[in-house]
């Protein structure tokens, strides 16, 4: 089959063998998406070698014990955990220290014809929910995860830092299971456009009014730069949480001061569970088709990559 893979620092689309992973459910990829941690990879993040892509939606061929998931539409989780560790045992296997995650960690991925995930890691996708739509549960997923780790509730003032996919679905998803005010504070009039008619407010970064500054209990970054931390200590009240959502290759610089003196807290965000970013996609709660800035086939899949890290472009599809 086809695989476009990661090796020796080249991308290169190649010809492998159809995966097989003892127990594992075998699937094949009907539509994957290039996400901002695939054009990290190929910087040098994670170390990675193998086949990229994490965010697919396919069809079940084979499903070692559950032969009613065969033949099934289905999107999956990336972590897989070891199953025996303190944490696994206590159902997070997103943080086992021996986890592998598809196409980031010892896994390979969705640029391919076919992939293989453990069975507990698929989920059905609704009919009224088609591919092009189903392909976003997984960074979905990590949007809504962000409650996880801040509380928001109906009165909370949130502001999501960044414009592209990341920022654009974080705000979405806060507004949708939260009902909070969010303003998503971006550069782009097109694409802050696209949340404005899901009740999320919009501002410019570069025209931020005073008034804004300190009136913030949560701020996300999501912009993977410098000044979106800047920006998001700046919105924080005192005692305010600065979510971290974007991964960084390298290093941030931090002014540590206004942390210390405001008492703000800082905690990380990553991926979420499918389950509820499926639901706001079977009720079209978020806005996902206008985040879709083109489309390839996967044996034009180092194109897609290359198109992916324009300036300004949001979600490339890739079709085996
Ligand atoms: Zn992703
Ligand atoms: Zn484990």
């Amino acid at each position: 089959m086809k695989a476009l893979r990661f090796e020796n620092g080249q991308l290169k689309l190649a010809d492998v063998a159809v995966p097989g992973r003892e127990g594992e459910a075998l699937v094949r990829v009907r539509v994957a998406g290039v996400c901002n941690t695939d054009l990290e990879i190929v910087r040098g993040y994670a170390g990675f070698e193998g086949t990229l892509g994490h965010e697919f939606v396919g069809e079940v061929e084979r499903a070692p014990g559950a032969p009613e998931l065969e033949g099934q539409r289905v999107v999956g989780e990336i972590n897989a955990g070891c199953g025996r560790c303190q944490l696994c045992r206590a159902g997070d296997s997103r943080h086992c220290p021996a986890r592998t995650v598809l196409g980031i960690v010892g896994r390979d991925g969705a640029f391919a014809e076919y992939l293989t995930l453990p069975v507990a890691n698929l989920l059905p996708v609704p009919e009224e929910v088609p591919d092009e739509r189903a392909v976003f549960t997984e960074p979905l997923a990590a949007a809504c995860a962000v409650t996880l780790r801040a509380r928001v509730e109906t009165e909370t003032r949130v502001a999501v830092i960044g414009d592209g996919k990341l920022g654009l679905l974080c705000a979405q998803a806060l507004k949708a299971t939260t009902g909070a005010g969010v303003t998503l504070v971006g550069r782009h009039d097109n694409k802050l456009e696209i949340v404005r008619e899901r009740g999320v407010r919009t501002v410019r970064s570069e025209e931020l009014p005073a008034s804004f500054e300190r009136a913030f209990d949560v701020a996300v970054e999501a912009s993977g730069s410098p000044a979106g931390f800047e920006t998001a200590l700046k919105l924080l009240k005192p005692r305010g949480t600065l979510v971290l959502k974007s991964t960084f290759h390298g290093k941030t610089e931090l002014n540590a001061a206004p942390v210390v003196v405001d008492e703000i807290s800082i905690v990380g965000s990553r991926c979420g569970r499918f389950k509820p970013a499926l639901e706001l996609l079977r009720r079209g709660a978020v806005e996902t088709d206008a985040l879709i800035t083109d489309e390839f086939p996967l044996s034009d899949a180092p194109r897609a990559l290359a198109r992916a890290a324009e300036p300004g472009v949001l979600k490339v599809l890739l079709r085996p």
